[in-house]
C-alpha cells in the first residue's frame, strides 16, 4: 500500500514528538511492505512567522491532496499577542472546517503498567479501562444561534441546540462502524428524559442499529453516564454522543486514565482522509529538551494506519510495542512514578530515546 501522509509538526514538542511517529511509522511500512510519503506542512505559529498566517490556503491544500494528516500541536507564549484571526489555534479551526472532520474519537485507555497513575481507586483500574469516545465535531450548541438581550429589565442569555436527522446520522454511523471495529459494543449517550434534540437523537440511533445488527447498541442519559465512567468505565467499548456531551465526558475519560502525554485522537469526516493529533497541545514549557513524551502522536499515527487506511495489523504493532517498552520500564518524565518504590524497575528516558525503544519492540518477531 502507499499513501500520502501530510505532516503538521508545528510549535513547541510538535517536531519532536512528530519526528518520532514519523521514524515509527517508517519502521511499520519496512516491517510490513507499504511505502508512505511524508509532506511537510506549515501550520501554527511557525506559519505565521513564515507566511504572516496560522494556515496558508497552500498549506490546507496540501492537506486535503493527502490520504490522511498527522499533527504534532500548535500555539505558544510567543504568538499569544498577535491579533484574534491570526492565532495559531485558528489555523487548527480553519483545518478542521477544510478537511470537513465532523466526528472527534478519542480513546479512554489505561495501560496496565501505569495503573498507578490513575485517580482512581486500584480496584477499579483492575476492571481494564479500554473504551473511546465518538463526539460530533460540528453541530449541536456550540454551533446554534445565540444572542444576550435585556427582557423586562433583566439580561437573558439564549444558546440553541439544534440537530438535523442527517447529522446525527453520520456520526451515529462513525460511532457504529469504531464499534464494528472493536468489540462492537455501541453505547449512545443523550438526555431523552428532557430534550427533544436527544428524542431525535435516540430515535436514529434505533434506526441505524437494524443496519448494523452484529453491533450491541444501548442508550444511556448523559448525567449517569458521568457516574458511571468514574463507577464502572470497564462496561464501555464505544460511547457516541453530541457536541456539547462529548466535549465534557471526552475530558472526563482522559483524566481517569494518568497522563496527557498517552492520548491520542482522530478527527474523521466523510472521507477516509482523517485528522490524527495527540490530545495536548505545544508543551512550550519542555520544548526542545528532548523530554516530552511522543506515545500520544505514535498512538495517533496507529489510529491512522486503523481508520483512515485499515490496516489493522499493523495499528496493533504499534500499540503492542508500546506496551512493550512500559512492559520492560522505559518512562518518560512525565508517566515517571514519583515513588520510590513504584519508580523501581523503571528507566527514565527521553523523546528520542523512547522513539528508538518503540522502533526496537517494533522489529522484534
Ligand atoms: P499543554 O497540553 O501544551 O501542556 C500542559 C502540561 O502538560 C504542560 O506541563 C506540559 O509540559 C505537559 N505536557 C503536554 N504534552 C506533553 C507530552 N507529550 N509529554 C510530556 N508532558 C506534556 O497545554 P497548555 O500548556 O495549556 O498549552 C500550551 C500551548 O498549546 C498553548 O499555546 C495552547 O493554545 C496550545 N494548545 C494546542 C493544542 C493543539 O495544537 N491541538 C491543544 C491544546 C493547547
Amino acid at each position: 500500500m502507499h499513501k500520502n501522509i501530510a505532516v503538521i509538526p508545528g510549535d513547541g514538542i510538535g517536531p519532536e514528538i512528530i519526528r518520532q511517529a514519523l521514524l515509527v511509522l517508517s519502521a511499520v511500512a519496512e516491517k510490513f511492505g507499504h511505502s508512505f510519503t511524508f509532506t511537510e506542512v506549515d501550520m501554527g505559529g511557525c506559519a505565521i512567522d513564515k507566511w504572516g498566517e496560522p494556515l496558508p490556503d497552500a498549506m490546507l491544500e496540501k492537506c486535503l491532496a493527502s490520504d490522511s494528516v498527522l499533527l504534532g500541536a500548535v500555539g505558544g507564549e510567543k504568538w499569544n499577542s498577535v491579533p484574534g484571526h491570526l492565532r495559531p489555534e485558528k489555523g487548527l479551526l480553519k483545518l478542521r472546517a477544510g478537511m470537513g472532520v465532523y466526528s472527534n474519537n478519542r480513546p479512554a485507555k489505561i495501560w496496565p503498567q501505569l495503573a498507578s497513575a490513575s485517580p482512581l481507586k486500584a480496584s477499579i483500574v483492575a476492571q481494564g479501562i479500554d473504551f473511546i469516545i465518538v463526539r460530533e465535531l460540528i453541530g449541536g450548541i456550540y454551533f446554534g444561534k445565540r444572542k444576550t438581550e435585556t427582557v423586562a429589565g433583566e439580561m437573558v442569555a439564549v444558546d440553541e441546540l439544534t440537530y438535523t436527522e442527517s447529522e446525527i446520522e453520520r456520526i451515529g454511523r462513525i460511532g457504529f462502524e469504531t464499534a464494528r471495529k472493536r468489540n462492537k459494543k455501541l453505547c449512545s449517550v443523550e438526555k431523552s428524559n428532557v430534550l427533544d434534540s436527544s428524542r431525535l437523537w435516540k430515535k436514529v440511533m434505533h434506526r441505524l442499529a437494524e443496519e448494523y445488527p452484529d453491533v450491541a447498541l444501548s442508550d444511556m442519559l448523559v448525567d449517569n453516564c458521568a457516574m458511571q465512567i468514574v463507577k464502572n468505565p470497564a462496561q464501555f467499548d464505544v460511547i457516541v454522543t453530541e457536541n456539547m456531551f462529548g466535549d465534557i465526558l471526552s475530558d472526563e475519560a482522559s483524566m481517569i486514565t494518568g497522563s496527557i502525554g498517552m492520548i491520542p485522537s482522530s478527527s474523521l469526516g466523510h472521507s477516509t482522509c482523517g485528522l490524527y493529533e495527540p490530545i495536548h497541545g505545544s508543551a512550550p514549557d519542555i520544548a526542545g529538551r528532548d523530554i516530552a513524551n511522543p506515545i500520544g502522536t505514535v498512538l495517533s499515527a496507529a489510529m491512522m494506519l486503523r481508520y483512515s487506511f485499515n490496516l489493522e495489523k499493523e495499528a496493533e504493532a504499534i500499540e503492542q510495542a508500546v506496551s512493550k517498552v512500559l512492559d520492560r520500564g522505559f518512562r518518560t518524565a512525565d508517566i515517571m512514578p514519583q515513588e520510590q518504590d513504584e519508580a523501581e524497575g523503571c528507566q527514565l528516558v527521553g523523546c528520542s530515546l523512547m522513539g528508538e525503544k518503540i522502533i526496537e519492540a517494533l522489529r522484534e518477531d
